[in-house]
């Protein structure tokens, strides 16, 4: 049933902690064992030989503009959606779509469409609900309504210290916060705030009020871009040693430095690697720059830069299975999303094997075979 394979050809799993030579076994969108030599007898079972290569789960990438970004040098520069084939390409089976500083002429309607559209094509999709301003907006006209009503949402999005964001006051986080952390309590979902950062340090003065009023901040605020300056990261170090979520930028734009010089700067300044998660901000746009780094037009920030991260950060010493967390387990975990991110018993069956080069070669999302033998086998109907 499972080939008899020499020693070194035997899947090395991560799952994502490094766990040795393994089977995986699956059924439909559940991962039902794994463990060394599994044994199975299932009608109509595949067997896919992945001796020599490495298993790990597939990529969660917690901040995409799936329906598109950009916008911000006018309407020419909106950016385009996602595609299937560009996520299955890079190894991501788990995605939450978020909305940008466009808030004009990108709805969260859109952004819901656009995720189920996903969903329906094997891919796991959520989202965040409102955009970049307070008062937030909603489908239902209500934030905790979001919550509770539309299952594929997770949170709310809103933009702190940044002076396209809206100056909201301590009171009106507060109460927001609230709101999400309540309605993620009746629906049964941790609830997120999660809070793309500006420039402005005076976010992390704003989490401690939270936080010394008794707020959960640990729990549900997530905030992202945390590497965009020097002061913003030393300020997002204190706040993770602290207990607090992290998010690093990997697609550039609200990076001040490549995210895997800042990831390995936060653990060398003590942060837990459990705290840190990596998010691309893909399908937003970035400056694209001549020689002389002058602005020539924008491109579209890659759905890739996780994986491409994860690299970096394995090049730059770091076990795969360490760096493959921040983009697979932790995710899922600050999301409260159970059963996501991992390979283990009862899992959501998405599965990534990969050469030795983390370059991907086959990807199982929910159970359907995305990429097989490097060759896309699932794209978007039109592509
Ligand atoms: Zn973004």
């Amino acid at each position: 049933m499972f080939p008899t394979r020499p020693e070194d050809l035997w899947t090395q799993l991560f799952a994502p902690e490094e766990k040795g030579r393994a089977d995986i076994l699956i059924a439909g969108e559940r991962i039902l064992a794994v463990g060394p030599d599994l044994t199975a007898v299932l009608p109509d079972m595949e067997v896919i030989d992945a001796s020599g290569l490495l298993a790990a789960p597939g990529l969660f990438d917690l901040h995409m503009h799936v329906t598109g970004g950009g916008g911000a040098g006018g309407s020419f520069s909106r950016a385009p959606e996602v595609g299937v084939s560009e996520l299955v390409a890079a190894g991501t089976t788990c995605v939450t779509g978020v909305l940008g500083t466009d808030v004009i002429s990108r709805s969260l309607k859109n952004l819901l469409a656009k995720v189920r559209g996903l969903a329906a094509s094997g891919i796991n999709a959520w989202m965040y609900t409102s955009n970049y301003r307070y008062p937030p907006v909603s489908i239902t006209h209500s934030i905790m309504d979001d919550i509770y009503c539309i299952p594929e949402c997770v949170g709310v999005k809103v933009a702190l210290g940044d002076t396209l964001g809206s100056f909201a006051d301590m009171q009106s986080i507060l109460m927001l916060a609230s709101d999400v952390q309540l309605a993620g309590t009746l629906s049964g979902k941790r609830g997120i705030l999660h809070v793309h950062l500006g420039d402005q340090t005076a976010t992390f003065d704003l989490f401690d009020e939270m936080q010394a009023r008794g707020y959960a901040v640990a729990r549900h605020v997530l905030p992202t871009h945390c590497g965009r300056s020097p002061e913003i990261f030393e300020r997002a170090c204190v706040f993770a040693r602290a207990g607090g979520m992290i998010d690093f930028t990997t697609g550039g734009g609200c990076a001040c430095e490549p995210a895997a010089r800042s990831v390995m700067r936060a653990l060398e300044a003590g942060v837990p690697g459990r705290s840190i998660t990596l998010s691309t901000d893909a399908h937003g746009a970035k400056p694209r720059l001549d020689a002389a780094g002058r602005r020539k037009g924008f491109e579209v920030i890659p759905v890739g830069a996780n994986l491409q991260t994860v690299r970096d950060l394995v090049g730059a010493g770091l076990p795969i299975g360490q760096a493959l967390a921040f983009v697979t387990r932790n995710p899922a975990e600050h999301l409260g999303l159970p059963g996501q991110g991992v390979i283990e018993t009862g899992a959501c069956a998405n599965v990534c094997l990969f050469t030795e080069d983390l370059v991907p070669v086959c990807v199982i999302s929910r159970g359907v075979m995305m990429m097989q033998g490097g060759e896309i086998l699932v794209k978007g109907i039109y592509e």
